[in-house]
C-alpha cells in the first residue's frame, strides 16, 4: 500500500530545535520567556500592525477570550459565520451568550454583508442588539471584509476576525487578521505554521493585551499571595511552543508561496475539465494564502459527484475532505436563529478540499496528478 498524503501535515522548517535548546539550555521552560515575547514580535512585524498580540494556547482561546474582551455575558446574541469550522462558535456557548448564524456570498464563501446587515436589523427590531460580528477568512480567502466591518461601525458592533486559517492573506494589501477590534490566529497542526498547538489574540492596544494576558493566566489579581476577583484561564503560550513558532516564522513567506502552489497545481489539472472550478479570488483586491485548495464539482454538468471523486481518492489513499459543514446544519446549534439561504449548504454538499501541504513532495504530486486524471478519463 502507498503511503498517505495527508490533506494538510505539519512542515518544520529547520531551526524549531534551535529555539527549543535556547530555552532548555537557559531552563526557560515556564510560560513566558524570551521565545514567547520574539513570536509575538515576529507575527506583529509579519502582519505589519502596530496592534498588540498575545501568544496563546489555541485560537479556539483567542477568540474565547475576545468575547470576554468584547463584553459577551450570558443573554447576550453574537453574529457568527455559518459557514466555519466549530471552533469560531464554540466559545460563544462558553460565554452563555446565543449565536446568530449567517450564510456565506457565493465570491469568497464568506459572511454574507447582505445578510448581516438583515440579520442586526431583525435582531434589533427584536430587542437585542448583538454584542460581536465573527466573520471568518475561509481557507486563507479573505472576507469581504470592508463591507462588514463598514456595517458593524455603523451598528457600534465589535468585529472578532477569525484569522486562524489566513495568516499572510490580505485584502487591499492589508493583512488579515488586522481589520477587527480583536483577531484570533491558530497555530494548530494543520495551519499553515503550527506550534503542533497554539494560537494568538490581535487587539487594538497594550491596555486590551495586557487583558487578555491576564485572563489567559489564572486572572491574579496584584497580591503576594493568591488573590482572584475575575475568572481566570490558563490560555497562555508556552516558551517551548513558541520556540517551535518562531522557527515556524522564518519559513511562513515560503509556506505561502508553496500553498499557492498546490492551487495553481489544480487549477492546471481541472482547467478543462468541465463542471469542476477551483476556488480562486475574485479579483486582485484579494490575496489569499490558499491554506486549503478546494474545488466545486457541478454533478449535472461534471457527470460525477464530490463524492464520487472523494471515494477514488481515498482508494488511492489521498486524503480529501468535504467543505466545513455549516453550523446552521449542525446539531449542537440547531436551534440557533439562522440568516441566509442555501450558499453554504451547497458549498458544503458539491464542495470539496484537496491535498495543499507545503510539504508534499513531487513524488506526491505525480499521485494526486495521475489519481485525479485516471478518474476523471473513467468518468
Ligand atoms: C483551526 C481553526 C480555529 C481554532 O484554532 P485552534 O488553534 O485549533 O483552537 C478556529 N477557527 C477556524 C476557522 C479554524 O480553522
Amino acid at each position: 500500500m502507498k503511503s498517505r498524503i495527508w490533506l494538510s501535515s505539519p512542515h518544520m522548517g529547520g531551526n524549531e530545535l534551535k529555539y527549543i535548546h535556547e530555552a532548555f539550555d537557559t531552563n526557560w521552560i515556564a510560560p513566558l520567556g524570551p521565545n514567547v515575547i520574539g513570536f509575538e514580535n515576529d507575527l506583529m512585524q509579519f502582519l505589519n500592525t502596530t496592534k498588540k498580540i498575545g501568544a496563546l494556547a489555541s485560537g479556539t482561546a483567542a477568540i474565547h477570550l475576545a468575547l470576554i474582551l468584547a463584553g459577551v455575558t450570558a443573554g447576550d446574541e453574537v453574529i457568527c459565520q455559518s459557514m466555519t469550522f466549530s471552533a469560531s462558535a464554540n466559545p460563544i456557548l462558553y460565554q452563555g451568550a446565543t449565536p446568530v448564524f449567517i450564510d456565506s456570498e457565493i465570491e469568497t464563501w464568506n459572511m454574507c454583508p447582505k445578510h448581516l446587515e438583515a440579520a442586526i436589523e431583525d435582531r434589533v427590531a427584536n430587542g437585542k442588539k448583538p454584542k460581536a460580528i465573527i466573520p471568518v477568512h475561509l481557507y486563507g480567502m479573505p472576507a469581504k471584509i470592508d463591507e462588514i466591518v463598514a456595517i458593524a461601525n455603523k451598528y457600534e458592533i465589535a468585529v472578532i476576525e477569525d484569522a486562524a486559517e489566513s495568516l499572510g492573506s490580505t485584502y487591499k494589501g492589508k493583512n488579515c487578521g488586522t481589520f477587527g477590534k480583536y483577531a484570533a490566529l491558530s497555530f494548530n497542526g494543520n495551519k499553515i505554521i503550527t506550534t503542533s498547538g497554539g494560537g494568538a489574540i490581535v487587539c487594538n492596544d497594550e491596555v486590551a493585551k495586557k487583558k487578555a494576558i491576564f485572563l489567559a493566566t489564572q486572572a491574579r489579581d496584584d497580591a503576594p499571595h493568591y488573590q482572584h476577583s475575575e475568572i481566570g484561564y490558563n490560555y497562555r503560550m508556552s516558551n517551548i511552543v513558541a520556540g517551535i513558532g518562531r522557527g515556524q516564522m522564518e519559513v511562513l513567506d515560503k509556506h505561502i508561496e508553496l500553498r499557492r502552489g498546490m492551487q495553481a497545481f489544480y487549477k492546471n489539472i481541472f482547467k478543462d475539465v468541465v463542471g469542476v472550478t477551483v476556488f480562486e479570488e475574485p479579483n486582485d483586491d484579494y490575496f489569499s494564502n490558499h491554506w486549503l485548495s478546494c474545488i466545486t464539482v457541478d454533478e449535472k454538468t461534471a457527470g460525477f459527484s464530490r463524492e464520487d471523486l472523494r471515494l477514488a481518492l481515498w482508494e488511492d489513499n489521498i486524503e480529501s475532505r468535504p467543505l466545513w459543514k455549516p453550523m446552521h446544519l449542525q446539531p449542537i446549534f440547531k436551534k440557533a436563529p439562522y440568516y441566509g439561504g442555501d450558499v453554504g449548504e451547497n458549498l458544503f454538499k458539491n464542495g470539496l478540499c484537496l491535498p495543499s501541504g507545503s510539504n508534499l513532495k513531487t513524488k506526491d504530486k505525480g499521485r494526486i496528478f495521475n489519481s485525479i486524471k485516471s478518474f476523471i478519463n473513467d468518468n
